[in-house]
């Protein structure tokens, strides 16, 4: 297998070390702030950022190369230059607008939100609606060129900071349930919109409850067509798969559990002499090597304009319980400390690991919970046969 990069890619990558040499000055201290926009305005320009978006909305209008999209997030990440701005903004709403708004939605909200000046939150889970989204309940009736829409969302992270929400809502009341579904954008500064932060185990908010009482968005404010939101959805969810994936958070995340195993010390001597830590150190060892050939196999795929199907799907399911482990392993070496590392607080040597394993368990129910991702695999990957609930 040659795993090496044509002379054409590494040129591109030379260009771009060069850029970001110039371009970038890098924080001196943690924690400094440093204003990213004109850096990634020039990052734009030369095509390193925002590849697939049209140079009218914001983007560089590069033509698809997945293996210079690979060498721009390597470089980037190497020197820890600003890259694209993240969240569900640009990486969910963005791709959707492209695929299904109209040119008005298109030119009103994707420039503005590429920029960080719009920002979103994701309006999908309501109480009792999570895995079974389909049976939402939240309505909206359409009242002369306005939707009214009342109902709950629930879990909306960062509802508190968003400008916008992108919500599904119930519009077609007789419909059979998937095709009932519209998707509209809401102003979250709407009268009727109100939104209760949940105090996390972590001890943070990020997550929201959002009431929304007869709140009003234009009747063109709608994505897709009416009934249709659940289709319009479905993209938005291959996109989000595709966010939390990666085998770079991975690998950096065991590089921190060896360092940890090295300077702690078990019995007067450094835990990975251990061989009870050792043990579970290789098996860690060998799930990431699993994981980096497993993304090379969706790289590949994705390169060849194929799907990655349900490999993609595989990888996401893998990393998401990789995070939880590793960050077991490293609190089970922390002891005491390791559960003194509240939110905010940083406590030398615990790197913030209890916080790092709260997460992980997150990150297997986002975007789909694990147990769905295994009845996907199962049916569509396996072909076995249909979850009787469905
Ligand atoms: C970090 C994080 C951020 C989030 N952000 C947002 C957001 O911004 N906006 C938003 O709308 N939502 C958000 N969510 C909510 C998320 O989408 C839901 O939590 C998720 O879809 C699961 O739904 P639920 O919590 O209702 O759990 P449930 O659907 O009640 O599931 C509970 C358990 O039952 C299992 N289960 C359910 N159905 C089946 C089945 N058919 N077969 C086998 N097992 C099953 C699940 O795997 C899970 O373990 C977020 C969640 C997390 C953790």
């Amino acid at each position: 297998m040659d795993l090496s990069f044509s002379a054409e890619h590494e040129l591109f990558r030379e260009r771009l070390r060069t850029f970001l040499e110039e371009g970038w000055t890098r924080p001196r201290t943690k924690g400094e702030k440093v204003d990213a926009s004109a850096f990634r305005a020039a990052a734009i320009e030369r095509g390193y950022l925002y590849r697939g978006i049209p140079q009218r909305l914001g983007g560089s209008e590069q033509a698809p190369d997945v293996v210079k999209a690979r060498i721009i997030a390597e470089e980037f990440e190497r020197v820890r230059a600003p890259g694209e701005i993240k969240g569900v903004g640009t990486q969910m709403l963005v791709p959707t607008l492209l695929e299904c708004g109209t040119e008005w939605q298109k030119d009103r909200f994707i420039p503005r939100t590429l920029t960080g000046e719009y920002r979103w939150c994701q309006g999908y889970s309501e109480p009792g609606s999570g895995s079974d989204l389909a049976s939402l309940r939240t309505r909206g009736v359409l009242e002369g060129d306005e939707w009214v829409v009342t109902g709950q969302k629930v879990w909306t992270s960062y509802a508190k900071q968003a400008d916008f929400m992108f919500a599904l809502v119930r519009t077609e009341p007789d419909a059979p349930k998937h095709e009932g579904i519209s998707y509209l954008l809401i102003d979250m500064r709407s009268p009727g919109v109100d939104v209760r932060p949940l105090k996390q185990i972590n001890g943070g908010e990020e997550f929201n409850e959002v009431f929304l009482n007869e709140v009003r968005t234009p009747a063109d404010w709608i994505v897709g067509e009416r009934g249709k939101g659940w289709l319009v959805s479905k993209s938005l969810l291959k996109h989000e798969r595709n966010m939390i994936g990666g085998v770079d958070r991975s690998d950096k995340l065991f590089s921190s559990l060896l360092a940890l195993a090295r300077r702690t010390m078990r019995d007067a001597r450094p835990a990975i002499e251990d061989a009870w830590v050792r043990d579970r150190l290789a098996a860690l060892k060998a799930r990431l090597e699993i994981m980096r050939y497993s993304s090379f196999i969706q790289f590949t795929r994705e390169n060849q304009g194929q799907p990655a199907g349900r490999t993609q799907m595989m990888n996401k399911l893998y990393q998401s319980n990789y995070a939880a482990e590793v960050a077991r392993l490293a609190t089970e070496l922390l002891g005491d400390i390791g559960l003194l590392s509240p939110i905010g607080v940083e406590k030398p040597g615990s790197e913030r690991w209890l916080e790092q394993y709260m997460n992980s368990l997150a990150a297997a129910i986002a975007g789909g919970a694990s147990n769905i991702q295994r009845n996907i695999i199962a049916e569509r990957g396996l072909g076995l046969p249909r979850d009787k609930e469905q």
